[in-house]
């Protein structure tokens, strides 16, 4: 049975900013992927070839009364595997 991941492995992020708005009373984490390799998810092949780059967003449950949004950078990989069907995830 495949397993669908949403989000990112949590020990392989990196904290880049966290800001706090007094005006806004919102907590924005921003985070970026540190893995340098990821597993095609059809044929398992590891690929470190990157195709692109885009951000996540979503709200978590807010915190010490102030509402939290975490930004998370991810990358989109190619499988190199010629024989695979997918080509990018
Ligand atoms: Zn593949």
């Amino acid at each position: 049975m495949a397993t669908l991941n949403l989000l990112p492995d949590a020990a392989q992020l990196d904290l880049i900013n966290l800001t706090i708005d007094h005006v806004t009373h919102e907590i924005t984490a921003t985070t970026a992927t540190t893995a340098v390799e990821a597993p095609c998810p059809l044929c398992q092949e590891p690929s470190r070839r990157v195709h692109s780059r885009y951000k996540r967003q979503w709200a978590d449950l807010p915190c010490c009364g102030q509402s939290v949004r975490w930004i998370v950078e991810v990358r989109r990989f190619r499988c190199q595997n010629p024989g695979c069907s997918r080509k990018i995830f």
